[in-house]
Parts: structure tokens; sequence; C-alpha cells
């Protein structure tokens, strides 16, 4: 996991968040059918895209399908910024699943 930048311990909701999704993934390695982890994380990143809009990192430049398509037909598009918004608290393998 990435270290969040410092906002997201200071506003309660991506506290609380990210609290959750530490224990999801804690829960994950003992019962590998939990799902918990994937609902958070999407929520989480709704909320950054949503409410810290300018906080989301910049596109991906090397060779991601996501980003490339979005930023030539779709720029505002909600999953595009969410997308964008995983960056902040996922390492980079999942934070590019689609
Ligand atoms: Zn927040
Ligand atoms: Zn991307």
């Amino acid at each position: 996991m990435p270290t969040p930048p410092p906002f997201m311990r200071t506003c309660p909701q991506c506290a609380e968040l990210l609290g959750a999704l530490v224990e999801a993934f804690v829960q994950v390695l003992t019962d590998p059918h939990y799902d918990g982890a994937e609902r958070i994380q999407i929520a989480l990143a709704r909320h950054l895209a949503g409410v810290h809009p300018e906080t989301l990192p910049a596109p991906h430049t090397d060779d991601c399908p996501t980003c490339a398509r979005h930023q030539e037909l779709n720029p505002e598009d909600v999953f595009w910024r969410e997308h964008l918004a995983r960056r902040l608290f996922l390492p980079d393998e999942l934070a590019r699943l689609p």
C-alpha cells in the first residue's frame, strides 16, 4: 500500500474508509471469499473523485489503456476519475485495473 496523502488522514470520511480498507485486506488473508475490500475501495475512490477532485493524481503516461482512452474521448468520466483516485491508496498494479 502506498502512503496515503496527509489530507486523507484529516478528512474523517477518508480516514474511516482507509481504516476499513486496511481491515478488509487483513480479513481477505484469512477468508479468500471475502469481497469487502473491493466494495470499500470503490466507495473510497468515489469519495475522492467527488469530494477531493483537486487531489487526483495526473493521468498515467506510460501505456495505461484506461487513461489513454478517457483522456481522448471522455475526460469528464467519473469512472476515470475513480481510476485516478485509486492511485492515492492502492499499489500501482491494483490501481490500474480498469
Ligand atoms: Zn475525504
Ligand atoms: Zn491509468
